[in-house]
């Protein structure tokens, strides 16, 4: 038991070095992000004793709950879930990266909470494929939530992450990757900062890392299934 996430993160780097060589004209290294919401703080200490330093979680209170217990300076912590704006104050206090951005309110309160401290890394949620159940916004909306990012004092606009609808054939995520990956490229055109394209779960990082994401968020495949 106690060797099985370590194992899972080695096979994972291995399976990323292999997907990262199907591509040619993406250079990036992909950072992975361990997702470990609902997942025990004994399984992030794990993980963290194999020296992994960025984890993701998608609920505020959860989150900063085991922000506090497990007290590790040298985590980078993501917070990856639907974000009400009451709650931007304690995201702002307690995370480094902030990637489900989809709304100008928060921006601007995520902004003021931060004052005093080094800027959030901020990535603004798209759904480019029309998911209502899911958050996230359009191309259009994407590029005037980046101007107010680029214009927020304590914020870093550094990307685009996306969650798109689940699909179990390889060429089917990889078409749905290419469009968020194209979109990716002329947010990063525009604004020289960019440089992260968050995407690829679980079920799909091989086809998102062939598209060209240097950035992908993996519970499961690490951690096994979540508590419910
Ligand atoms: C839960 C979640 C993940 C990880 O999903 P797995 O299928 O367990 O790898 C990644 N990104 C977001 C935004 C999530 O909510």
């Amino acid at each position: 038991m106690t060797t099985s996430i370590a194992s899972q993160l080695e096979l994972l780097q291995q399976e990323i070095a292999k997907s990262r060589e199907k591509r040619v004209n993406f250079p990036d290294n992909v950072r992975l992000i361990a997702v470990s919401k609902r997942q025990p703080l004994d399984k992030i200490e794990e993980a963290y004793q194999c020296g992994h330093r960025d984890f993701g979680e998608n609920f505020v209170q959860e989150g900063v709950e085991k922000i506090q217990k497990l007290d590790k300076s040298d985590i980078q912590w993501h917070m990856l879930g639907a974000i009400q704006s009451r709650k931007c104050k304690d995201i702002a206090t307690h995370f480094d990266w902030v990637q489900s951005v989809d709304r100008l309110k928060v921006i601007k309160k995520l902004d003021q909470a931060r004052e005093g401290s080094p800027p959030l890394n901020v990535c603004i949620q798209v759904n480019l494929f029309g998911e209502e159940q899911k958050a996230g916004v359009d191309s259009t909306s994407c590029f005037e939530l980046a101007e107010a990012i680029q214009e927020a004092e304590h914020l870093t606009l550094r990307g685009i992450m996306a969650l798109p609808p689940k699909q179990t054939e390889y060429e089917k995520q990889l078409a749905q990757f290419d469009k968020i990956a194209a979109l990716y490229r002329q947010l990063s055109d525009k604004y020289p900062q960019v440089d992260t394209l968050s995407m690829g779960m679980s079920g799909d990082f091989e086809a998102a890392i062939a598209a060209g994401s240097n950035m992908i968020r993996v519970g499961t495949a690490i951690f096994g299934p979540r508590d419910s």
